[in-house]
């Protein structure tokens, strides 16, 4: 008889994996314990011959769903006479951490023991080792129930047992709880409390129906729902979330709900089934009243995912319901119980709330699919914290991330964590929210900063908080450029090495020259990049007021290709914009007044959706693109015509083209498709370009307008003709949510090459 330690790291933790070990061990009469580590799960067996390789190997087939083992580690110890198989407690004595797991939508399982187990009818915060809260109820590591916010319910007699019992599902389940101990729901009508289930349900469910709103407190934060059939609702949820122009996602009762609503794919309805349950964009069906998603095509979809959404169905005439952050104007999604009374009591018609407290905060994350992948847009629940496994050491990097669609990221050994989506940093409630889950995460993964990354642009408030993290700690911050933290994002995320050819699209990044880039074709490694083409400069001013005014860049544009002479009332956007305003905005630009020069893509399509009368002012960030892809007609492969010359893709004649179709009246449709199939091919162009020179076949596609799924699609399929190998993003965004990562890669790069 030997004695062997195995040491399994991974997503090994919060997922059933002891007990799972345990069964494995037991059912091969192997004597042992089973232990988590900061680092993982430590299994100690007494084998013969052969029975630790199968062992092992049951380890890899086996492992419950929401586990993902990445390495087992064998070595041979002294003898241990063990007694039998047990649990041990866990074991804190290392820095290192292991996995957390996120946050996961509750099992058939458990929707079959909400309708049969006594002590859990109808209870609506089930859960199992296969399913329920994790990331956002826990405040420490291990992850055991002291360190989480269920630590201050005590488990009643039954649910001990189910807890002790290595042969029940809820087996060292940490959130385990039922009717008799653990966390109510109540619901407050007015001054009214309802404590009784069924009456909540019941008030809840006849609310909707009636054609009333209701804030309802979820795993990450609270959300606000309506019937999403009945227009006038709609807008009244709209008016109370303040100025939020959002789209609104939607919650479905079921798949086939969902198509009589939608005209989902297969691969749609398989990325809304997941266990993350994420917001998937799918084609609308021109049911849903247009306040819901703002005139767009499509419709951000999601499935229910906590028993209470089950609950609710069950009793809703209504099968399809608005399901949006209960959050007003820009600020975080609301996880407080008192400020939600406080904030949304005047604003909706009842608030369902339940009492354990939300640790960590996260919104629903959002995802497309894109050249038949799921792509995330917006990660959070479900996703964080989940690390990006890289294939370099980024062991206490801080990235700083972006300012307005932030995430912040640290470095653990190969693993980079992306925090959860924290948003517009310029909104005081947001940057308080960031240095809260900076904290947060520090004590939960046990991150000590070493080095610290942030983007060029020394405003962000999270450079600034970068600089000052720095200075506070003696430490030493490195600088990335905006768009080589894109390049070396999808970079990372693929694990690629040496050099490729980097095309980065996005709305602002700063450049090297203080000009404001956004349209970069790079030949780059993580280390280093070289600027080879970009977009045409042109000037646009109004500084804060350019992003959600497109008819400023379309002004800009016309001014740039069409002459100053143009301006006159001949042209629609100038009737639109009103002539005097047109004049003293072409006067602004020649006294460059609060003027900035763009080579930036998202520039240009604001200056196609105002030139075309689309959007002139958007209400919500990236309204101008997402218009505009959303009118294409699918139908037309004809281009407007741009112009490669030296370092510069202008579209100059694209712009004379368009102009020309507005006032001839031809429809936005061709126009938008004959648009969107220019910029793909000089982006094709450019690249092929850049081969010539270079010789370099890889090729990263990243930054915010490879959202567009019409022009990434387009421009995949003709990169895989030209035998490139093409890399996109895929589980982080390629929005500026996935910045840091991109930062924390290049800083590691530095460091490994000793330049820090
Ligand atoms: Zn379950
Ligand atoms: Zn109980
Ligand atoms: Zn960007």
């Amino acid at each position: 008889m030997r004695t062997f330690s195995i040491e399994i790291e991974g997503l090994v933790q919060g997922v059933g994996f002891r007990p799972f070990i345990y069964k494995l061990a037991s059912s091969m009469n192997l004597e042992g314990t089973v232990e988590n580590l900061n680092t993982g799960v430590r299994v100690m067996i007494n084998t013969r011959n052969g029975s630790k390789d199968k062992f092992i190997e049951r380890i890899w087939a086996e492992a419950p769903g929401q586990s993902h083992v990445e390495s087992v580690v064998v070595n041979e110890v002294g003898f241990i006479a063990y007694q039998g198989f047990s649990i041990n407690k866990s074991n804190t004595l290392s820095q290192k951490v292991t996995r957390i797991s996120p946050d996961i939508a509750v099992c058939e399982d458990c929707l079959k023991d909400m309708q049969t187990q006594v002590h859990r009818i109808n209870y609506p915060l089930i859960n199992c080792t296969k399913c329920g809260p994790r990331f956002s109820i826990i405040t420490g590591i291990p992850y055991d129930r002291p360190m989480t916010t269920m630590a201050a319910f005590k488990m009643c007699e039954k649910c001990h047992d189910e807890y002790d019992d290595v042969n029940d599902r809820r087996f060292h389940a940490q959130p385990v709880a039922c009717n008799m101990c653990g966390p109510r729901y109540s619901m407050t009508i007015d001054n009214f409390n309802v404590s009784q289930m069924n009456d909540i349900i019941h008030l809840t469910a006849k609310i909707i129906d009636e054609g009333g709103t209701i804030a309802l407190k979820g795993i990450g934060g609270y959300h606000m729902l309506c019937d999403a059939l009945n227009a006038e609702a709609v807008i009244s949820l709209r008016r109370a979330k303040v100025r939020d122009a959002k789209p609104f996602a939607v919650m479905c009762r079921d798949i086939e709900s969902l198509k009589k609503i939608a005209r989902p794919t297969t691969e749609d309805i398989k990325a809304l089934q997941t266990w993350q349950r994420p917001v998937v964009i799918i084609k609308d069906g021109n049911i849903l009243p247009s306040s819901v998603s703002g005139g767009l095509d499509t419709v951000g979809i999601i499935l229910p995912y906590m028993p209470f959404h089950y609950l609710l169905f069950r009793e809703l005439k209504s099968s399809v319901i608005v399901f949006t952050s209960a959050n007003l104007s820009d600020e975080p999604v609301i996880t407080d119980d008192e400020e939600a009374f406080n904030k949304l009591k005047e604003q909706v018609d009842a608030i369902v709330k339940y009492n354990r407290e939300i640790a960590n905060r996260s919104d629903d994350s959002v995802g497309r699919l894109i050249a038949g992948k799921f792509r995330i847009i917006r990660r959070s629940r479900g996703f964080t914290p989940t690390p990006v496994s890289v294939d370099f050491n980024a062991e206490g990097i801080f990235g700083a991330g972006a300012e307005l669609t932030n995430c912040f990221a640290i470095g653990k050994e190969k693993d980079i964590i992306l925090s959860q989506h924290i948003g517009d940093l310029k909104n005081a409630a947001s940057h308080e929210f960031y240095r809260q889950s900076y904290l947060r995460f520090g004590e939960i993964f046990r991150f000590i900063p070493e080095l610290i990354a942030r983007d060029m642009h020394p405003d962000y408030l999270s450079s600034v908080f970068a600089e000052k993290m720095a200075e506070d700690k003696g430490i030493n911050l490195t600088v990335v450029q905006h768009h080589h933290a894109h390049i070396a994002c999808c970079m990372a995320e693929n694990r690629l090495k040496g050099k490729v050819i980097g095309v980065v699209l996005d709305g602002v990044g700063l450049g090297d020259d203080g000009r404001i880039w956004g349209g970069e074709f790079m030949i780059a490694d993580m280390l280093e990049y070289s600027r080879i083409l970009h977009f045409d400069y042109v000037p646009v001013a109004g500084g804060n007021a350019v992003s959600h005014e497109p008819w400023r860049s379309g002004l800009s544009y016309i001014i740039q290709y069409l002459g100053q002479e143009e301006i006159s009332e001949k042209l629609a956007l100038v009737k639109l914009t009103g002539i005097q305003k047109s004049l003293l905005y072409k006067e602004l630009l020649e006294k460059k007044i609060n003027m900035a020069i763009y080579s930036s893509a998202g520039r240009l399509f604001d200056a196609i959706a105002a030139i075309t009368g689309l959007c002139l002012e958007s209400k919500h960030h990236a309204e101008a693109p997402m218009r505009l892809e959303s009118v294409i007609d699918q139908s037309i492969d004809d281009h407007y015509n741009y112009c490669l010359n030296k370092e510069v893709i202008s579209f100059g004649r694209a712009i004379k083209e368009i102009v020309s179709d507005v006032e001839k009246g031809t429809g936005i449709g061709e126009i938008s498709a004959k648009f969107h199939n220019c910029v793909s091919s000089a982006v094709i162009d450019g690249i092929r370009y850049t081969r010539e020179i270079s010789g370099i076949n890889d090729v990263v596609i990243s930054g915010g307008t490879f959202q567009n799924r019409y022009i990434t699609e387009r421009i995949i399929n003709q990169l895989d003709e030209d035998k490139f190998n093409v890399y996109y993003n895929k589980n982080v965004p390629a929005n500026d949510g996935g910045l840091a990562l991109g930062q924390v890669a290049v800083a590691a790069a530095r460091r490994n090459a000793g330049l820090i």
